[in-house]
């Protein structure tokens, strides 16, 4: 298939070419991704996009290669804008060339669907995206000389940003013994079929599954490891150890328990009903996918690849994340700490949580002062470049000492959003810069954890290619006893699995900085805003803890 892709920062043209020689094609398809003057409800002027351009254009050539190897088309062309887009103004123009149009309608549906997922093309932000004062408005904020946070966005909608601002980076091709964990980016089919031919699953003898006769004669044995095809007549019998290949098809084999032998007379005592073979193809056909893109490799996972030979799988690359603490109120652990000061949990909290992820981690503390931060900071510059999650916990909210959005504005993340609807966990910051995404964690330890789940997690996922945590539904198992609050909460909770109901009970927890029902949560319910309780047996959302949905 011919193929041009063109990356431009200029806007592109409304008229396109015809589909060439008259007669060589049946079908052009041409579509327009235009910017929309609206995202997730706010209005927009525009849209930034940001991409790597060779990168991206070996993106999209191998992805319209792969998917014209399933559609054949005769031609493609590929425009992807760049830059600051208008709304109205087209962002990808797309034009497919084929003989018939059911390949090129399906071509191109792949293909933009594909687009997102594989190409490193990433959307910087939306300008002039309404900073409109709220119910929520802070009046802390609105102090001359301070930036106004962005409105309070509900626990939704800071999801539904977080998975559109971080995007899947680069797969790379990794050996099986480092892949577990990772997320495949490439469905992997079946290259022949599984099993690949009829092999016994017991020791016994194989013979014709048409014949009924009582005595037979031993004309062969076949080990495990043997290849040794011939035809069977009727009475004949062949010995087979369990995973033999069988010498032919239309065979049976009869345990070695169920017939009595005499050198080479064989005599049937007893024929079950099974035919005791694992039958070519009866796993999975030659051509039939085997393991998903998307699928976050778990052991069993890898062992089909090792099985089909596929040892260097396309998977979402190691992370690399950096994690600082703030507040000069802070301890190692292993300190005493004076009035006043009090131990750092959040570090190792961090670290544990970050196990799910296949990544490296690099920790640090910043002072409580701008400029000796930025300087600290500078000390991680490589690591800073080099890493794809920015994490900072505490300095998240509005006080004097609380420098993190500045820190990260400073760093050249746009900041998306600065607060949610949510308790615990208000005050959290997203921001993106480029493929790079940063939180500013709230530093209460259990806001940490409740945005580890929701919001980080998520934004890992993402990165990594993988499905994104969802909530589910269950039932609590206890009344949930609660004051009103004007924001969503999200309870700690513990989750059994009783009679295939998710059943949860409600944990006990006296304040955002209150962690002593960790050690039994395993799940977060999901509280609507001025609920005062849920009864007993009540239907609620839960999102699971990542370890119990990970895998790896
Ligand atoms: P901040 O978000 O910086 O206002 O911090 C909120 C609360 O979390 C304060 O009580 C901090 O002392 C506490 N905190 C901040 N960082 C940590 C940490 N690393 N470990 C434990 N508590 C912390
Ligand atoms: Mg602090």
């Amino acid at each position: 298939m011919e193929i041009e892709i063109q990356l431009t920062d200029r806007p592109i043209a409304e008229k396109f070419l015809s589909p060439g020689q008259p007669g060589a094609v049946g079908a052009w398809l041409e579509f327009r991704g235009v910017v929309r003057g609206e995202e997730n409800g706010r209005t927009i002027r525009a849209l930034e996009y940001e991409a790597y351009p060779e990168m991206a254009g070996r993106e999209i050539r191998r992805l319209l290669q792969e998917i014209s190897a399933r559609h054949p088309c005769r031609a493609a062309k590929v425009i992807h804008r760049v830059g600051v887009i208008p709304a109205g103004e087209t962002a990808i123009y797309v034009g497919v060339a084929s003989p018939h149009r059911g390949e090129a309608i399906a071509l191109l549906a792949e293909f933009m669907d594909r687009l997102k997922q594989d190409v490193p093309i990433w959307k910087r932000g939306a300008r002039n995206a309404g900073l409109r004062p709220g119910a929520n408005w802070k009046t802390a904020e609105n102090v001359p000389g301070r930036r106004p946070a962005l409105q309070p966005l509900s626990l939704d909608e800071a999801r539904a940003e977080i998975r559109s601002r971080s995007r899947p980076l680069p797969a790379v091709r990794t050996p099986l013994a480092e892949a577990l964990g990772r997320v495949l980016r490439e469905t992997i089919c079946a290259p022949e079929d599984l099993p690949p031919v009829d092999r016994s699953t017991r020791d016994g003898y194989a013979i014709r599954a048409d014949d009924a006769s009582k005595t037979f004669s031993v004309v062969d044995t076949i080990h495990a490891a043997d290849w040794k095809p011939r035809q069977l007549e009727s009475g004949e019998a062949v010995r087979v150890a369990t995973g033999a290949m069988l010498p032919c098809g239309g065979l049976r084999v009869v345990m070695q328990e169920h017939v009595k032998r005499d050198g080479d007379k064989l005599h049937v005592v007893r024929r079950e009903n099974s035919t005791n073979v694992r039958l070519r193809g009866e796993e999975v056909r030659q051509g039939q996918p085997l393991v998903s893109a998307g699928t976050k490799l778990n052991a069993g996972a890898l062992a089909i690849l090792a099985t089909v030979g596929n040892v260097n799988p396309p998977v979402s690359p190691r992370l690399r994340i950096l994690h600082f603490t703030t507040g000069d109120e802070i301890v190692t652990p292993d300190q005493t700490p004076k009035p006043g000061q009090i131990r750092d949990s959040n570090s190792i909290l961090i670290r544990s949580l970050l196990q799910n992820f296949p990544c490296d981690v690099e920790q640090g503390h910043l002072p409580e002062n701008f400029e000796a931060a930025m300087s600290e900071i500078a000390a991680h510059k490589p690591g800073i470049e080099s890493a794809g999650v920015l994490l900072v916990s505490g300095g998240a909210s509005v006080g004097e000492k609380d420098f993190t959005r500045a820190l990260l504005e400073q760093l050249g993340f746009e900041i998306v959003f600065s607060q949610i609807n949510l308790r615990p966990g208000r005050p959290l910051i997203f921001g993106v810069n480029g493929p790079r995404v940063a939180f500013g964690l709230p530093g209460n330890p259990l806001s940490h954890f409740v945005c580890f789940h929701f919001a980080v997690a998520t934004a890992l996922a993402c990165l990594t290619g993988g499905e994104p945590p969802k909530f589910l539904r269950g039932q609590l198992a206890e009344k949930l006893d609660d004051k009103p609050c004007p924001r969503e909460t999200l309870w700690p909770a513990r989750l059994e699995w009783n009679d295939a109901t998710p059943r949860l009970h409600p944990l006990a927890w006296a304040s955002s900085g209150d962690i002593t029902c960790l050690t039994a949560a395993n799940a977060l319910v999901r509280v609507p805003a001025n609920c005062a309780s849920l009864d007993d047996g009540a239907k609620v959302d839960f999102l699971p803890m990542a370890a119990m949905i990970g895998g790896g």
